[in-house]
């Protein structure tokens, strides 16, 4: 079911105005390193799995620059629809991993073969960080107990989505609740000054890269 939503343009576009929102709400904020102010320094991503014929204004990941020449650090605001530098979009990790743990739990095997463009490795790397790593890091512990106890850890991040599923009225509203809110957890780390090193390749976030 929630691989179907992942066809449409208009479930990438909703996303894409939530971090348009959350990217103006960083930019309104002072600097976290100097308080000077911050400005739009945006670049563009291609992540794998989107519809046809998508827009390119909606590769944009939304990117902030301090204004000091003396900081000039990047502040790279939470994200919907980007995993740090996973090749793939946030939706379709999330949406495919909790897909392929549900069928695990039903039948006890690994099945790939619904996700062809996907590969096997890909798949297998996806379900080992969120089963060993995922669960222990500093991104899932910030967040963690902002989420009723009922969500299981060993679960990550299908009983997660399952969550937001439960409390809101479609699975676009649920599948988008939980990307803004595990988007909370990967924002640590990734402030960095610019020109050093690509925004996204800070130790934060290392982890994650290596899906
Ligand atoms: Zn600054």
């Amino acid at each position: 079911m929630l691989p179907e939503l992942l066809k449409k343009k208009s479930f990438f576009f909703h996303l894409y105005k939530i971090d348009k929102q959350i990217a103006e709400q960083y930019r309104a904020m002072p600097c976290p390193f100097c308080g000077d102010r911050l400005y739009f320094a945006n670049y563009f991503r291609k992540p794998r799995g989107e519809p046809d014929g998508f827009p390119k204004e909606y590769f944009k990941r939304f990117s902030l620059c301090c204004d000091n020449q003396d900081c000039r650090r990047l502040v790279i605001p939470p994200s919907c629809r980007f995993m740090g530098r996973k090749i793939y979009w946030f939706p379709v990790i999330i949406s495919v991993v909790s897909d392929i743990q549900g069928s695990i739990l039903e039948t006890g095997k690994f099945d790939p073969s619904g996700y062809l463009d996907i590969s096997r490795n890909t798949l297998k790397k996806w379900l080992n960080f969120f089963k060993n790593i995922f669960p222990l890091s500093a991104q899932w512990q910030s967040i963690r107990g902002q989420v009723s106890a009922n969500v299981k850890n060993n679960e990550l991040p299908a009983s997660l989505l399952n969550h937001f599923l439960n409390a809101k009225s479609s699975i676009k509203d649920g599948l988008s609740a939980c990307l803004k809110f595990l988007s909370k957890g990967f924002e640590i780390g990734v402030k960095i000054r610019a020109g050093e090193v690509h925004a996204e390749d800070d130790h934060g976030l290392l982890q994650l890269n290596n899906l």
